[in-house]
């Protein structure tokens, strides 16, 4: 039995996000090529079965996936008040800048590479790689004259330490940083980001959680060769996947079910790449009823790597 996609309120920004969130970085050819077709196909699935989500940066695959989101939007032909769409800046292909000067270009930059007026969320991309106080003191400044001027709605910052998001937001007014992207925090394998949430709530933040299958971990076909997982976390998780799949049953759907249980959390951001992996994706979200077995006996296999993560971004002093 199937049920329509829910959609989930965005911290206090207003938005309601499709629970299903649409991650473009495969757009960018990061996990395997992907022609403009295909990109159509799969973003108009997506808009067919009730995905109002979409993220990109214009790190991914070099801008290659702004470029080819923003040739399927337009092809998908939706009116631009019915999706929301997040992209970043201070993460390029030439390494990182997060000066108030780069971030005020980087996005016509983007606006134009994505044929839009404006952009939903402008996030700092991991910035864990930059200095925080910068980011407090003239890059969180800088998104706030764009919002003035119209080119984004509202602000986010992104990164994988999850450290990160306290310091800036215990030092910016409430308000100011409307949403935060955690990614590989709230899978199976890894459910940090739950130590959070109370506080992101008590701010009135914005919660989107990325990467549901671990950055291809949790999936049969395994990650790409630049995946940071230590030899162990990536072993454990074949292992899981293989059994998984010797039991007839799909990795990739229990963990987006896994990820989708917490509805504190508005969005699981799933990376995806053709009309069989949104199907896939929304079939998961949609569908009534969890395999609770299975889980637990994943959950048994995970325990020796629970909660493992990888070093990612600067020391901060
Ligand atoms: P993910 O965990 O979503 O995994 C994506 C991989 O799984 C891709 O290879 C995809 O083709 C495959 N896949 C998708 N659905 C599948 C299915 N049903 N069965 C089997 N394989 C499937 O990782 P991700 O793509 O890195 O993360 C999702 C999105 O979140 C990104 O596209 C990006 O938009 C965002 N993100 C942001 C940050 C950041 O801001 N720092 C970091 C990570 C991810």
């Amino acid at each position: 039995m199937e049920k329509a996609l829910e959609l989930r309120s965005l911290g206090n920004t207003g938005l309601k996000l499709s629970c299903v969130g649409f991650g473009a970085s495969p757009l960018g050819s990061v996990f395997g090529p992907v022609s403009d077709e295909q990109a159509i196909d799969t973003v108009r699935e997506a808009f067919r079965l009730g995905i109002n989500l979409f993220d990109t940066s214009p790190y991914y695959g070099g801008t290659l996936s702004e470029i080819s989101l923003g040739k399927a939007l337009k092809a998908a032909g939706v009116p631009r008040d019915k999706f929301i769409v997040s992209t970043k800046c201070g993460r390029y292909k030439d390494g990182f800048d997060f000066s108030a000067t780069r971030v005020t270009k980087s996005i016509d930059e983007s606006l134009e590479r994505l044929q839009l007026e404006y952009v939903d969320i402008l996030q700092c991309h991991d910035i864990e790689f930059g200095s925080l106080d910068q980011i407090i003191n003239e890059t969180i400044p800088a998104l706030q004259k764009l919002k003035e001027a119209g080119k984004i709605r509202f602000i986010g910052i992104t990164g994988l330490p999850l450290g990160i998001f306290r310091y800036v937001l215990d030092r910016v007014p409430v308000g100011t940083v409307d949403v935060v992207l955690s990614y590989c925090h709230y899978g199976i394998n890894d459910t940090t980001l739950d130590d959070l949430l109370p506080y992101l709530k008590r701010k009135g933040v914005g919660v989107i959680s990325a990467s549901p299958l671990a950055m291809g971990l949790l999936t049969e076909s395994g990650p790409p060769e630049w995946h940071p997982a230590s030899p162990e976390l990536k072993a454990a998780c074949q292992t899981a996947a293989a059994f998984c799949k010797k039991k007839g049953k799909d990795i990739s759907k229990l963990a987006m079910q896994y990820s989708l249980s917490n509805k504190d959390i508005s969005t699981i951001l799933v990376g995806m790449k053709s009309v069989e992996q949104v199907q896939a994706n929304v079939a998961a979200a949609t569908e009534v009823g969890k395999d609770e077995q299975t889980l637990a006996e994943v959950e048994e296999i995970l325990k020796p790597v629970k909660n493992q993560t990888w070093p990612s971004g600067i020391q901060q002093s």
